[in-house]
């Protein structure tokens, strides 16, 4: 099969979060299965551009109601990432740093589709699969079926995978005209509650749904920012898939980010070569477990309970433990968590930004990862801290209830708890503390969770089931 992946997000060329961890490898090992699968994204100006040859594609334009627009399409030249890369540049509007947050990004990643599916259209061929990702791309299947111009696409199947239910991309009627020509008696097919809503459109006119994993696809129905009746209504084009992760690039044993590599036969003594770097770096004591947590500081991940979580436990138990955070996101939790530096320096540190290199450190010299998130639809975090023998923490919900057996339990490996507060956190941070008390017990864990095979082999036969359904 041919499949042509849309998105914002593609590691390592950009990426925000796990939507570009599942881009940049579930293609890679479509092809290595034997199909032909195809990345198309946004031109932005990272680095990898610079650091890698491209040669060009094709030239075009297309129209944004009444702007007329020029857009071109590169190719890298090597093959470098395991299947063609296509980044398509729109001068004024996709030639930027940063891939979200700007005033425009509607006219962004709606001229971002107009381009693609008009560079799709003068094609000698036709691919098999259309697949999109999250709402970046949500038009694309209205825009196929319906847009008078593109019917030359409307036989082609197509997939939306859902990484994030609560961005939708509402968009106000008076947008309508940046859609090219459409079918008006469609106009069903891209509202939801009086508004342009690119995810609930995509929800309504692909061919499949796909969520990414399981649980997801059932909290959708009760709890999806608005559009509960839909997953409930289109539950029959639905499936819950879980993420895989890429076992060339989260590999204790090869990992490039990594001075000291390790595998499940030297866990203890590799994990402890890494923590001495971070605790030399941030003032910990070796001894003391240490606690992390990675990722976005946003409500779904429940970052705003982790000053008092941190500050509760450290009057719990003492200077027991040590804690590290990196993320970025909303200012009040960032101005929080550096408020605390001072006064808890030598037990708690964080880093305020986006750093891949210390991430890795992070999953290989941490003992415990925390993840107390409201919302996860499928989490990567606690799928690479299992790969490197660090013991999740997570709060019961979407995909860590897929993926974390709590230590209590017959082969159990992690710790879980039921509501994101702050008691629940501190309670499990108890336990933590406990646990790491126990070295053989510990070892156990890291082994048991270290053996666990999320590989994307078996998920990209999922993934063939639902293109071949
Ligand atoms: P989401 O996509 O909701 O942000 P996921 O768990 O699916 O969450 O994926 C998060 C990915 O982003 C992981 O690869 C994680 O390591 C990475 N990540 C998140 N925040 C940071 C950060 N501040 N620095 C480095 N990597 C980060």
């Amino acid at each position: 099969m041919e499949i042509v992946h849309l998105s914002a997000e593609c590691y390592p060329v950009a990426k925000a979060g796990g939507l570009g961890d599942v881009v940049g490898a579930l293609p890679k090992y479509q092809c290595k299965a034997g199909h032909i699968a195809k990345v198309v994204m946004p031109m932005y100006r990272t680095p990898f551009l610079y650091n890698h040859e491209w040669s060009v594609d094709f030239k075009g334009h297309a129209n944004l109601a009444n702007w007329y627009f020029d857009f071109t399409v590169i190719k890298e030249k090597h093959n470098t990432l395991g299947y063609d890369l296509y980044l398509i540049d729109i001068n004024g509007l996709l030639d930027r740093q940063k891939i979200y947050g700007y005033d425009d990004d509607t006219e962004r990643f709606t001229a971002f589709q107009i381009a693609g599916l008009t560079w799709m259209k003068s094609w000698e061929h036709r691919p098999d699969v259309v697949h999109c990702h999250d709402y970046h791309t949500g038009l694309t299947p209205f825009i196929m079926r319906y847009a008078f111009d593109f019917q030359a696409l409307s036989g082609i199947k197509t997939i939306f995978t859902i990484h994030n239910a609560q961005y939708q991309g509402w968009m106000t009627w008076d947008k309508s005209r940046y859609i090219p020509r459409w079918d008006l008696w469609k106009r069903g097919m891209l509202e939801w509650a009086n508004n342009i809503n690119p995810l609930a459109s995509a929800v309504k006119c692909c061919d499949r749904v796909t969520t990414v994993s399981q649980s997801y696809l059932e909290e959708l129905k009760f709890q999806s920012n608005g559009l509960e009746k839909l997953f409930e209504y289109e539950r029959g084009k639905c499936v819950g898939i879980l993420n895989g992760i890429d076992n060339e690039v989260w590999n204790p044993a090869t990992d490039n980010y990594l001075q000291h590599h390790f595998s499940i036969t030297s866990v203890t003594k590799g994990k402890e070569k890494n923590k001495e770097l971070l605790c030399h770096r941030f003032g910990f004591d070796l001894q003391k477990p240490l606690i992390v947590f990675i990722g976005r500081l946003v409500g779904e991940k429940a970052a705003e309970l982790l000053p008092d979580a941190i500050a509760g436990a450290i009057y719990q138990f003492g200077h027991t433990a040590s804690y590290l955070i990196l993320g970025s996101g909303e200012h009040q939790v960032e101005g929080r968590l550096t408020d605390m530096l001072m006064p808890f320096s030598g037990t708690y540190n964080a880093v305020i930004g986006y750093d891949e290199k210390l991430s890795h450190l992070m999953y290989a010299g941490a003992d415990f990862l925390l993840m107390p998130s409201r919302v996860e639809p499928c989490g990567l975090n606690q799928m690479y801290a299992m790969r490197y023998g660090t013991v999740p923490m997570v709060r019961s919900t979407g995909g860590l209830k897929d993926t974390v057996v709590d230590m209590g339990e017959t082969e159990g490996f992690g710790i879980r708890f039921d509501q994101a507060t702050a008691g629940d956190i501190i309670y499990s941070i108890g336990r933590a503390i406990q646990v790491y008390r126990d070295k053989n017990f510990l070892l156990l864990m890291r082994e048991r969770m270290m053996q666990i095979d999320h590989s994307w082999e078996n998920t990209v036969q999922q993934y063939d089931q639902v293109y071949q359904s």
